[in-house]
């Protein structure tokens, strides 16, 4: 735990970025510590595991571009494979698109695949309004998989993801 004790002064925050007024939180620099980030990422897992530490998923699915980061971290380290959720126009043929509002934007995310049968962590680095998660939640299921939770490293509180995003486990809350 002496890694996530470090890990939240790892965690840096600028005003003003994307966009007047946003206090943007960046996960980079917590990423290049060893020790910090396998200790992160084994308390995204934790609530997702078993005792001996078996994994409760088949994939990981994260979301572009940081959510790729911890979902290749998690699968790697849980025998588990990834599903990458990406951002509106970088695949040719998405089986299954879905679209929402952001702050002041539209998007959407995408992804294909046969996810019959499979039980899907979802990950991302930040929640914020919590639309992302949402979104990708709803990916995993018009693919045929089945959502077994959500984890990020930190918790906007004040954006209030949690209320379209309840059971989302997060490392840290500011
Ligand atoms: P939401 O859909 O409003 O919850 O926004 C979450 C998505 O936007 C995630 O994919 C995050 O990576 C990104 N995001 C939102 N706010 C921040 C931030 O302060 N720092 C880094 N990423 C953010």
């Amino acid at each position: 735990a002496a890694g996530l004790q470090r890990a939240s002064a790892l965690i840096s925050t600028t005003p003003d970025f994307p966009a007047p007024g946003v206090l943007f939180r960046d996960v980079t620099p917590l990423l290049a510590d060893p020790r910090v980030y396998r200790e992160v990422l084994d308390a995204m897992a934790e609530p997702f595991c078993a005792d001996d530490g078996a994994p409760g998923f088949d994939l990981v699915a994260g979301i572009e571009a940081r959510g790729f980061v911890m979902a290749g971290g998690l699968a790697a380290a849980s025998g588990t494979g990834v599903l990458p959720i990406r951002k509106a126009g970088k695949l040719p043929n998405p089986q299954v698109t879905v679209e929402y509002g952001l702050e002041y934007a539209e998007a959407a995310v995408e992804s294909s695949g046969d996810l019959t049968g499979a039980r899907v962590l979802l990950v991302d680095d930040v929640l914020a309004t919590g639309g992302t998660l949402r979104a990708a939640h709803t990916v995993v299921e018009r693919l045929g998989g089945t959502v077994v939770g959500s984890a990020v490293i930190l918790e906007l509180e004040e954006l209030k993801g949690r209320t379209i995003v309840p059971a989302c486990h997060t490392v840290f809350t500011v």
